[in-house]
């Protein structure tokens, strides 16, 4: 029977659409198990109706024409009880109903097997025997698991409305695809198509027959896209904030980086030819940055396989595609690279779409800074038939809509209009001060570390950093950077905020973020060695971070320090003696430094419940919400599977951040929120309401950010607070939180519509 089983999923598999795949499982099933009947219902959650789709058995003609009531006989039963029916005879079940259309005779032997994709019934299998006899274990096994194969293929139909068509549906036009949604915003535009440039991986090796002149053209080849990127930059420089704009500068250091020029050179000089080496290179690079959990490091594999496209492209001598993009574009592809954003001019750029990618994705992160709608992860897109169709991209709800008919565009072209105003009421906050209604001042800072260290970032609104990460100009190069490279680094960041105050965390680097000359295996990474734990493990990495700071902060004095990933006391002990010893080691070479204001991360559950001695400690405490919510739930923040269940909406998250407050206000310690959290519109009168201090967040959250601030007084935040404490799940928190958004009249920040 498994051979049998294998052979059927192997020919499903192979089909070229559900239709095919439906009729190859109806005859090859009914005839491995022998039985006399075997058919499809597949749901129609529209039309609350279960159709029958295929059948081997049964009356072809009624295919597509038989449609039964969702809740109604025995393919009712299945579906309701999201369970397998298997009975000797059918026709006695209460629940039996006899449908004359389908030429049924009397049958009675009945399976009815659900094919059930995320919690949700697609369809029932069913299978008939004329004699009253019920399906054996080693039947129901096989139909069992043809029915989980199906599920995926169904839902693939259905996404790319070919299940639509198949049941059809008249409001195709209507259909939208679900993706991801990455960045808020209604775009209605034409879509153009962008590919891969060259294709790296398809490059062979090669013996090189004049190493000299591989090398000379791998070099200009380089030196191309050095400029190429330059003139992006300098066309970005208006519509891209500073912030945003030191991707750039991130696409030269490693344009420029030793791993890249000198590894390529090496491998030149070893013999292959210049493509060859360039592609062993940048393969090896990507597969580091690959490895990496945290989403936004390992989106940066992308941005290395795509650098080594362009220089290919140059080595190969051919031209980029020239594109004249008109008004409203929408860049559409597979997988949209950086660089291929930079090339549409802002003004002709309305939305993204995207199959890969996520939220976190570089694409997502420039998008939002650009205010421009994005839907990333759209499986099921077709990419090939869509250049010059009209698009709508719904970036609050992840929503695609593929040459929408005249409803779907009229409604999207009045939510775009609403959308539109609210962007021109966000700019008109941008003098104002962050404060809410009865004059409380909530300090708005931003989360930062994406810029390189050649570059100074500024953003006028922001009142300083509250989170600079310090891992990237770790992991872009190939060796642990010195102490003149991170203080040049520092400098310049307490430089451009300066007075402001600038929070810098030490290096949360870890089994999630390896290093590539800095090997770590570990098999349960988030669980492992990380952050502080390996900092403290290896002092002269802390005390050269933490010396290159101090030096920093000379003359200036605006420095916060701040240390990731802390579970106990001891750990805060150890990293204030090392600090200690950094200070007193560059007292006595005669430089006159003081101790900055010292903070933890909140965000391992066992600082929540050491609240107290913590802050007893420090000086402040920045709770990092997207690891609490990690750990607190138990929920991989980079598994899509288990997505949907990361919410830092929870009740316990939110419970726990009440204790961090509580906890620091006994001791007049400030509480900072640095997570995602901090930038979510649902979530900030809460934060406001519990008494957290300052909200630190991505730089395109700020004005949303602000907006929400200046709409909700104190005692209405905490009003909500108590509301919330009486909630026992995420979704009656949502629900409280959109009805407190739609009432002050901000709930265009969370969903499309005014
Ligand atoms: C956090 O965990 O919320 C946080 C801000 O740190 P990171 O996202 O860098 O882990
Ligand atoms: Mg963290």
């Amino acid at each position: 029977m498994l051979e049998q089983l294998l052979r059927i999923v192997q020919e499903v598999n192979e089909a070229p659409d559900l239709e095919k795949a439906l009729a190859i499982i109806v005859r090859r099933v009914k005839k491995t198990v022998g039985a006399d009947v075997c058919s499809v219902y597949l749901s129609d959650f529209d039309k609350r109706e279960h159709v029958l789709q295929a059948t081997d058995g049964l009356n072809r003609s009624a295919v597509g024409r038989v449609r039964l009531p969702l809740n109604r006989g025995l393919i009712g039963l299945v579906s309701e009880r999201a369970e397998l029916v298997n009975l000797d005879d059918a026709s006695t079940h209460p629940r039996y109903m006899f449908i004359h259309e389908t030429g049924e005779k009397r049958y009675r032997g009945f399976l009815g097997v659900p094919i059930i994709q995320n919690r949700r019934v697609l369809g029932v299998l069913v299978l008939r025997h004329r004699e009253a006899r019920r399906f054996g274990d080693d039947e129901v096994t096989l139909v069992v698991t043809i029915a989980s194969q199906l599920a995926g293929a169904i839902t693939h139909a259905r996404a790319s409305g070919e299940l639509a068509r198949l049941q059809g549906a008249e409001d195709l036009p209507n259909r939208f695809l679900q993706g991801l949604a990455a960045s808020p915003g209604i775009a209605i535009g034409t879509a153009v198509v962008v590919y891969p440039l060259a294709d790296l991986d398809a490059v062979p090796d090669r013996v090189a027959g004049d190493p000299a002149q591989e090398e000379a053209a791998f070099r200009a080849a380089v030196a191309a896209v050095v400029r190429e990127i330059e003139h992006f930059a300098k066309r970005s420089a208006r519509s891209l904030r500073p912030e945003d704009r030191a991707i750039f500068d991130a696409w030269r250091l490693m344009l420029e980086s030793d791993i890249l020029l000198d590894g390529t050179v090496e491998q030149i000089r070893a013999g292959n030819w210049a493509p060859g080496a360039l592609r062993q290179v940048i393969a090896e690079h990507a597969r580091v940055f690959q490895a990496m959990d945290d989403p936004y490091l390992r989106e940066r594999a992308s941005d290395v396989r795509d650098l080594g496209r362009r220089i290919l492209m140059h080595l190969q001598n051919v031209e980029p595609r020239h594109i004249a993009y008109g008004p409203d574009t929408i860049l559409v592809g597979e997988e949209i690279s950086a660089m291929q954003l930079a090339a549409v001019p802002r003004e002709c750029l309305a939305g993204i779409v995207s199959i890969k990618g996520s939220s976190s994705s570089h694409i997502a992160i420039l998008a939002r800074g650009l205010g421009v709608p994005v839907a990333m992860g759209v499986a099921d897109l077709p990419v090939g038939r869509l250049e010059g169709k009209e698009v709508v991209v719904d970036g609050y709800r992840g929503r695609v809509y593929l040459a929408p008919g005249p409803v779907v565009r009229a409604e999207y072209q009045r939510l775009r209009d609403d959308d539109l105003a609210l962007t021109n009421e966000l700019e008109n906050l941008r003098p104002l001060p962050s404060e809410t209604p009865d004059g409380y001042t909530v300090p708005l800072f931003l989360n930062s570390g994406l810029v390189s260290e050649n570059r100074p970032i500024g953003i006028e609104q922001a009142d300083g950093i509250g989170l600079y990460r310090t891992e990237l100009p770790f992991l872009v190069r190939d060796r642990f950077p010195g102490e003149t490279s991170q203080y040049n680094n520092y400098r310049q960041v307490l430089e451009t905020f300066h007075p402001r105050p600038v929070t810098i965390r030490t290096l949360d680097i870890g089994g999630d973020k390896p290093l590539p000359y800095f090997p770590i295996e570990e098999s349960n990474p988030f669980l492992g060695w990380r952050g502080i734990r390996i900092t403290l493990d290896h002092p002269d990495i802390f005390l050269t971070q933490a010396r290159a700071m101090l030096r920093a902060n000379l003359g200036l004095g605006n420095l916060q320090l701040l240390l990731p990933m802390i579970s106990s006391v001891g750990e805060v002990d150890e990293a204030k003696r090392l600090i200690r010893r950094a200070r007193d080691e560059l007292r006595e070479e005669g430089h006159e430094i003081e101790m900055p204001p010292l903070g933890v991360m909140i965000e391992v559950p066992a600082a929540v419940y050491l609240i107290e001695p913590l802050a007893r400690r420090v000086d402040f405490l920045s709770v990092g919400t997207n690891d609490l919510t990690q750990y607190l739930l138990a929920v991989d923040r980079n598994n899509s599977h288990v997505a949907k269940l990361f919410d830092e909406l929870h009740p316990a998250v939110l419970k726990a951040l009440e204790l961090v407050v509580a906890g620091a206000r006994a001791h007049h310690r400030e509480v900072s929120i640095c997570g995602e959290m901090a930038g979510n519109p649902l979530a900030v009168p809460l934060l406001i309401g519990m008494g957290v201090h300052s909200l630190s967040m991505s730089a395109g959250s700020l004005l949303r950010v602000k907006w929400v601030v200046r709409n909700f007084s104190r005692a209405k935040a905490r009003e909500l607070v108590e509301i919330a404490r009486q909630c026992e799940d995420a979704g009656c928190v949502r629900r409280l939180m959109m009805e407190a958004l739609e009432e002050v009249g901000l709930i265009g920040l969370v969903r499309p519509g005014k």
